[in-house]
């Protein structure tokens, strides 16, 4: 028989592909949602949609996949997210395309292209999905991650950061979780400049202090040691000269006015003089939401679930008519994580109450009307179509945790009647089939 020669070429042998684990096949710092972990997902959706459709947010989809230009123009050249976190592959047309790592840039282009600017101003939306960025995988981050995203473009006025940090807070409150916002701001391009002098000033005689990383964001990235996480750099970073003493004047006015109506929606906040972000196109206000924690994990640095900020240059970055804009992102592991962890956890598991069983052909044939006048009815059940055995189906219906079973044998079929199983004591009762809905509710209702 012929047998291929095995040919060896370097050159052609794909890269190992970095798996999450020896034995898994997932890519690391990706992550399945399975159905048992859905209903919180489903509950901070719902929330989303409901909160943002009664304050006027319009939910807007915009691609996955975009020109690396948006994201080099708007995000920076210098950022990490641009240096270091993009999918970034040349499509089949040779185009240098990337996975979003960020959602404002794609609403912003989808503003422009879109002549938003024509509409009433300001033009208020907001979005859910996954982004992408090829982070270092750790606790609390992914390199598939989901955000909740709201944006608020085409209004200059402080009113408009402080309903963008009032929905934020209203969000997590309505998921019964506690938070502060770190708030701080970044003044204006110009006064930032000499700001940044004065940091590089002040880093560079400490240099071999920092952390590799900081090291070399001394140069081009140089606000970002103020947030950086690691003790040595930290611990520096508390003498550092603050933003909030060069600010212009307008920014201090306009940050003054942020802080007023905050305190008037009686909004819990932090100064916070070391959030930065991590994109460029932040100027004025920019905030981070951090969880308030239990006693016993104070000693952690706790992870911001969310934050964002003011941006009144992006819309002419990416070739629209200036426009100003504020917005923010929740992240929404992280923000899951701290509902699932969070005493007053608002999710509610629909639970199944019954389970319909059904015992030969003819019942059978029964069972997709008889499910789904009990579904329009409102009741949740539950049913294996396939198993026809009762004691496998009975079986199921327990593990299940189902208050009553129904039972549609060859019997009942003939007669038009169905049997009423109460699963904690077995106790069961013929009922005709006509009445099975009301029967049901009536039980039931004892054990809402
Ligand atoms: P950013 O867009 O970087 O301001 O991030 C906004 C929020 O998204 C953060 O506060 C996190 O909650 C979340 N986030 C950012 N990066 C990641 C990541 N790699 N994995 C999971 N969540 C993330």
């Amino acid at each position: 028989m012929f047998k291929a020669k095995k040919v060896k070429d370097s050159k052609q042998e794909p890269k190992k592909i970095k798996r999450a684990s020896k034995h898994s096949a997932i890519l690391r710092g990706f992550k399945d949602i399975l159905p048992e972990h859905m209903c919180y997902w489903q509950h901070v959706y719902n929330l989303a949609h409901k909160l943002f459709f009664d304050y006027g947010y319009g939910q807007i989809e915009v691609p996955l996949l975009e020109q690396t230009s948006l994201y080099k123009r708007t995000i920076g050249e210098h950022t990490d997210i641009v240096t270091k976190e993009m999918f970034t592959f040349e499509d089949k047309g040779g185009d240098s395309v990337s996975l979003r790592p960020e959602l404002t840039p794609g609403i912003a282009r989808a503003y422009v292209e879109h002549g938003m600017l024509n509409r009433p101003q300001p033009v208020k939306m907001y979005s859910i999905g996954p982004l992408f960025r090829y982070d270092r995988p750790q606790a609390g981050r992914f390199r598939q991650f989901h955000q909740l995203d709201m944006e608020i473009i085409g209004d200059e006025n402080p009113i408009a950061d402080a309903e963008i940090i009032f929905l934020s807070y209203l969000f997590c409150k309505k998921l019964g979780i506690d938070v502060v916002m770190h708030i701080n701001s970044l003044g204006m391009p110009e006064s930032r400049e000499e700001y940044i002098k004065l940091l590089k000033e002040y880093y560079k005689p400490k240099r071999r202090l920092l952390c590799e990383d900081c090291k070399k964001r001394l140069t081009k990235n140089t606000l970002r040691l103020l947030d950086c996480k690691e003790p040595s750099c930290r611990d520096l970073t508390q003498e550092a000269p603050q933003l909030i003493d060069y600010l212009d004047d307008e920014s201090k006015q306009h940050f003054v006015r942020v802080l007023e109506y905050l305190d008037e929606s009686e909004v819990p906040y932090e100064l916070n003089p070391f959030i930065v972000r991590g994109l460029d196109y932040y100027n004025r206000t920019a905030f981070e939401i951090m969880p308030v924690f239990e006693k016993a994990e104070e000693d952690k640095i706790p992870q911001a679930i969310g934050g964002g900020g003011r941006y009144d240059q992006l819309i002419e970055l990416i070739g629209g008519r200036p426009a100003h804009g504020v917005g923010m992102a929740f992240g929404l592991e992280r923000l899951i994580d701290v509902v699932h962890k969070s005493k007053k956890d608002s999710v509610k598991r629909k639970r199944p109450q019954v389970f319909l069983a059904q015992l030969g052909e003819e019942a059978a044939k029964r069972a997709f009307p008889l499910f789904e006048r009990l579904r329009e009815s409102g009741i949740c059940v539950r049913a294996n179509f396939s198993k026809s055995g009762l004691k496998q189906q009975l079986e199921i219906a327990d593990k299940l945790g189902v208050v009553y079973s129904v039972i549609l044998g060859q019997k009942e079929f003939l007669d038009e009647t169905i049997i009423i199983r109460d699963m904690e004591n077995g106790i069961q009762e013929v009922v005709d089939l006509e009445k099975i809905v009301d029967e049901l509710k009536k039980r039931l209702k004892n054990h809402e």
